[in-house]
């Protein structure tokens, strides 16, 4: 599909397309296209930057990221020996590299990230850096542009990296708010956490003629649905074709096409007009949680963390339809997204908790086999997402509090999903979510799988039960990709720090809600108890308290996950 970036020294290269052998100087001139095919070889993020920006105009921003390892993770090797590897081998601090510039003269703001760093994933310090970008852009009152090139969260950062979806997704409301323009560039791949986050939150998404994106990998579909996929799947033709992209463009008519939505972004600005645009408040400047003191083997206190995930699965745990009926009064279920489906994976409506009216969205998955079948096993459709972004709002425009109840492995990763729009999705709800002018409470009642429990899970706060986990990416596919097996799952729950106290120490949960004994499916009825009694001590406070400072200390609690995570900013703005 792609050709690699030919080697610095090397006469020669070879297309990976056509297997042309190419005059590595005439492929550099024709900016890494095969001339023989129109193939799109991977560009690194400085080479990206020559041939976007106007020759000379890039100042790269001050900040620096510090040396990270929020969980201590160790896989086969300790995760600071793989960052170390990939600043040695690319030259860069992190994946991603910001800064402001000019394309056609017209200023604007950028970040643009690296795949051949760790993968180009996003961990606290790239979504950080592309938080600090975005928020330049709002100083400067000019476009921000992401040109995105990533596999998604990065699992070494457990938790914390699945919280920068919601960190980077609030940088650009703000930007909306504002009136600026955001442009994304997804160039090859842009996948996962990424896809479903920033990279598709944007006004304009432009697609480079030959890139893929998606929210599920191929390998995964595949893996799940035991079929080979569409010809052509995930590609940007593939995307223009299903209304998910604005336009592909290809690389030598990128530079233009900017400069042309730049300019249009300009002639609509009318600055003297506009109301002045608050600057985010600074967030605050202790670190998150202490980092674990053991070195990353050894479960929490009082429970393995792979018996944990065991226990979370549990097919007899209550579901969310159960707690609808034992914890919650008056239960209304509504139904549909309004655009031609109706998701059983996700259950919602109105309800009342301890006498006082909330909407409740939730995951739903079930007892039997059969009910597992037909809820999709609690995994969210587009249509999923998009009949919980429907109740939200209705919950803003009637003034209710929303309560989430989260259990799902992760969002549908089948080929329909993909063709839906399940990365836009899932990115749409985590944004509307950080803006929401009414109190949002989650509870992480199961499974909290990624992106798709993410996308109910961006709230004022933020609740686990004590044997539920919540996790960047299942033990299973951790291991998968960085151990030899699967069989690795155990050590990989252990690493990915997932269970309530950890996350707790983390800062990612704000509070615990206790389980019977020995765990909620030996005594529902008490666990409903609990989870009534948990809510309500969480969502009282937040009543009392206007919807402006409601959102603004949300969008504080999802900030402080990258800028704890920071060095000391070496310049000043
Ligand atoms: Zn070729």
């Amino acid at each position: 599909m792609t050709a690699t970036v030919p080697r610095e020294g090397q006469l020669w290269s070879r297309c990976g397309a056509c297997a042309t052998l190419l005059y590595r100087k005439r492929l550099r001139r024709n900016l890494d296209v095969c001339p023989e095919c129109g193939a799109h070889a991977r560009l690194d993020a400085p080479e990206r930057l020559l041939q976007l920006v106007d020759p000379g105009s890039f100042t790269p921003l001050p900040d620096r990221p510090a040396e990270v390892d929020p969980i201590g993770f160790v896989d086969l090797l300790p995760y600071p020996h793989r960052l170390t590897a990939a600043r040695a081998g690319t030259g860069l601090a992190e994946a991603v590299v910001c800064g402001t510039a000019t394309i056609g003269r017209h200023p604007c703001a950028l970040a643009v990230m690296d795949f051949r760093f760790l993968g180009g994933s996003l961990g606290c310090a790239v979504g950080e850096l592309i938080t600090r970008a975005a928020e330049q852009a709002l100083a400067d009152e000019v476009p921000l542009i992401l040109v995105t090139a990533s596999g998604g969260a990065r699992m070494q950062e457990g938790a914390l990296s699945l919280m920068q979806m919601a960190t980077v997704s609030q940088a650009i409301a703000a930007l909306r708010e504002a009136g600026l323009l955001t442009v994304s560039v997804l160039t090859d791949p842009t996948y996962g956490g990424v896809a479903a986050s920033f990279a598709t939150n944007t006004d304009v998404l432009v697609a480079e003629s030959g890139a893929r994106m998606g929210f599920a990998g191929p390998r995964v579909i595949r893996q799940v649905t035991g079929r080979p996929l569409p010809e052509g799947f995930q590609t940007a033709d593939f995307l223009l074709r299903h209304g998910q992209v604005d336009m592909v463009v290809p690389r030598h008519a990128l530079r233009g096409r900017l400069a042309a939505l730049l300019a249009a972004a300009g002639a609509g600005r009318r600055p003297a007009s506009r109301p002045g645009v608050p600057r985010q408040e600074l967030p605050p400047t202790t670190p998150v949680g202490a980092a674990p003191t053991d070195a990353g083997q050894a479960g929490p206190a009082g429970g393995d963390a792979w018996e944990t995930v065991r226990l979370a699965r549990h097919p007899g745990r209550p579901t969310t339809l159960d707690y609808l009926e034992t914890a919650f009064d008056g239960f209304v279920e509504l139904h549909g997204d309004r655009l031609g489906a109706d998701c059983p994976a996700v259950v919602g409506g109105l309800a009342r908790l301890g006498g006082r009216a909330v909407v409740v969205i939730g995951h739903q998955k079930g007892h039997t086999t059969a009910e597992l079948v037909g809820r999709n096993f609690g995994m969210a459709s587009p249509a999923g997402h998009r009949k919980a972004l429907r109740l939200m709002r209705l919950a803003a425009r009637l003034g209710l509090p929303v309560v989430t109840l989260v259990d799902t492995p992760g969002a549908d990763p089948g080929v329909n999903a993909e063709e839906q729009g399940q990365a836009a999705a899932i990115a749409e709800n985590i944004l509307a979510l950080t803006v929401l002018p009414t109190p949002v409470v989650a509870v992480i009642t199961g499974e909290g799988g990624s992106g798709g429990a993410l996308a109910l899970a961006v709230a004022d706060r933020v609740l686990m039960f004590q044997h539920a986990v919540y996790s960047v990416i299942s033990p299973e596919g951790c291991a998968a990709i960085l151990w030899p097996d699967r069989g690795a799952a155990p050590q990989a729950a252990r690493a990915l720090r997932l269970t309530a106290p950890d996350l707790c120490r983390l800062g990612v949960v704000d509070g615990l809600v206790p389980e019977p004994a020995p765990a909620a499916h030996h005594d529902p009825e008490a666990a409903a108890r609990s989870l009534r009694e948990a809510v309500l001590a969480h969502l009282l406070p937040l009543l009392d308290v206007p919807p402006a400072t409601l959102v603004r200390r949300r969008r504080q609690r999802f900030r402080r996950f990258g800028a704890a995570r920071l060095g000391a900013r070496t310049g000043a703005r």
